[in-house]
């Protein structure tokens, strides 16, 4: 079985199947609407036609995945995006008339929105599926062929992903690689027509290194530490509700998990009892939940323990919301746990947490909040809980993140008309939806110019009637 997968775990077959994408995207510089429409059709046969055996091997390499979860969050986001984009390939492809100002008419004026060619796709590991899929989809949608990096801590996923793409797809149509940072790193060095990386802020400067030597676009999909904000007066146990809810999907493993959250200095009780009311609610007997997620490998368990045993020793209050120490480290399965007194000294203030840990700050006057954010790294996501419209305006004019949930967590990224995408440290770049067409295609500005115009008037020997035409030009 091994020897007979298409995964592709070398340099040379790698190099081997970027030329030939590359070249099939050379020969084939325009791509009809039924083609992209009957690309779209075969991935989102493939996602639908073999849900049971993706949510299978993504909970193998997780150790412990919930199925109702990777349904929820890998299939179902796939699926609606490739839907999206099928039903609206036709009119993002249609060339768009501009208008021409008055000195070049009758001339015309369009932008043809063209394939760039081969796409490079570089996935992290904690969204396998969806974060090869949701790419894919754009760059099938622009009328591209793409090369897809699946992360090696998800080889069952990346395994299977390859078979499948080979009985759905032409080798020269799209290829899996998987392969240890070695292989990744021959990834990036390619000389793709677009690479789109999704992963940390720290490989993303590595990746954007690597595309430069190529002049390579490059679409930096990062992460960070992405606030939730919740305003005074906001029902605080409804707040917390949908902060924990975002937080634990996943066990926290989620690019836009809330990583912490800021809320008035008299409501940290209130918070408290409510996300233990939560998660008791969410996931009883956390240990053998099949509804929790475990933490992906040893080395990331340690992490996120080793930045609860750091804020202890910085003075930190730790509240555990659910569950038993001794059976988390036998399953990887750490119980939702509260920071209190969370500062900037703590290591999990400084790092992306990544998992199921929610430091919590406090603020006199939301003021003080905002600034805090406005301080720090430009963050993938953030969520205010407020009633206040005025204030979520201002809130909103005043902070730049990625994107925003108000009054919720996550929903943002599952919206097929919004664009994805951070900012600063959290990423550059866009996709998801029209933006991920966009993305991937060259906007090729054209002008027609009429039989009859009049060029020739700006033409040497400049005279006086040239000068009198410039008075107007230049007035
Ligand atoms: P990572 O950066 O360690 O790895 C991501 C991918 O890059 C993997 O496929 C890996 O093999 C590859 N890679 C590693 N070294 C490389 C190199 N030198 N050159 C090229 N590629 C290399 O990230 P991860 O641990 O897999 O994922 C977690 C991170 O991803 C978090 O920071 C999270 O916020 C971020 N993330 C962001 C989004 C988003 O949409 N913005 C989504 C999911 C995850």
């Amino acid at each position: 079985m091994a020897e007979s997968t298409p995964l592709i775990t070398e340099v040379a077959a790698l190099e081997a199947s970027f030329q030939r994408i590359r070249a099939a995207s050379r020969a084939e510089p325009a791509v009809s609407i039924a083609i992209r429409r009957d690309r779209l059709a075969r991935l989102e046969a493939m996602v639908r036609e073999n849900q049971g055996v993706f949510c299978t091997a993504i909970a193998a390499d997780f150790g412990q995945r919930s199925h109702h979860e990777s349904q929820l969050l890998e299939i179902f986001p796939s699926l609606e995006g490739i839907r999206h984009a099928r039903r609206h390939v036709a009119r993002w492809s249609r060339p768009q008339r501009r208008p021409v100002s008055l000195w070049f008419q009758p001339g015309r004026a369009e932008v043809r929105p063209q394939p760039v060619g081969c796409i490079g796709i570089v996935t992290p590991w904690n969204y396998p599926l969806y974060l090869a899929i949701g790419p894919l989809t754009a760059a099938f949608a622009a009328g591209n062929r793409a090369l897809v990096k699946m992360s090696e801590l998800t080889p069952a996923t990346a395994r299977l992903l390859a078979d499948l793409a080979s009985r759905y797809f032409a080798a020269d149509e799209v290829a899996i690689v998987g392969g240890d940072v070695g292989l990744a790193e021959s990834f990036s060095a390619l000389p793709f027509d677009h690479l789109l990386f999704t992963g940390s802020t720290a490989v993303g400067r590595h990746v954007m290194r690597a595309a430069a030597a190529n002049l390579t676009p490059v679409t930096l999909e990062l992460g960070g530490k992405s606030p939730a904000i919740i305003a005074p007066g906001y029902p605080v146990d409804k707040a917390a509700a949908r902060i924990l809810a975002g937080k634990c999907l996943n066990a926290g493993q989620t690019c836009i998990a809330p990583d912490y959250v800021f809320l008035p200095e008299d409501s940290v009780d209130d918070f408290i009892a409510a996300a233990r009311r939560v998660v008791t609610r969410s996931y009883p007997a956390l240990e053998r939940n099949p509804d929790y997620t475990a933490v992906i490998d040893a080395r990331h368990f340690a992490r996120l323990r080793g930045y609860l045993e750091d804020a202890r020793a910085r003075g930190g209050r730790l509240v555990p919301l659910a569950g038993e120490e001794n059976e988390a480290a036998r399953s990887r399965r750490l119980p939702p746990t509260l920071v209190l007194g969370a500062t900037d000294a703590m290591r999990v203030m400084q790092e992306e947490i990544f998992g199921p840990v929610l430091p919590i700050l406090t603020y006199r006057d939301l003021d003080e909040a905002l600034a805090y954010i406005n301080e720090h790294d430009r963050p993938l996501a953030l969520y205010l809980f407020d009633r206040d419209r005025r204030r979520v305006r201002g809130v909103l004019e005043r902070t730049l993140a990625g994107g925003v949930t108000v009054n919720d967590t996550i929903l943002h990224i599952a919206q097929d008309d919004l664009p994805f995408g951070g900012i600063g440290a959290s990423g550059m770049g866009h996709y998801h939806g029209h933006e991920g067409f966009l993305t991937f295609s060259k906007l090729k500005p054209v002008f027609y110019q009429s039989r009859i115009n009049g060029i020739g008037l700006f033409s040497p020997p400049y005279g006086a009637r040239f000068e009198k035409l410039l008075k107007v030009l230049l007035r």
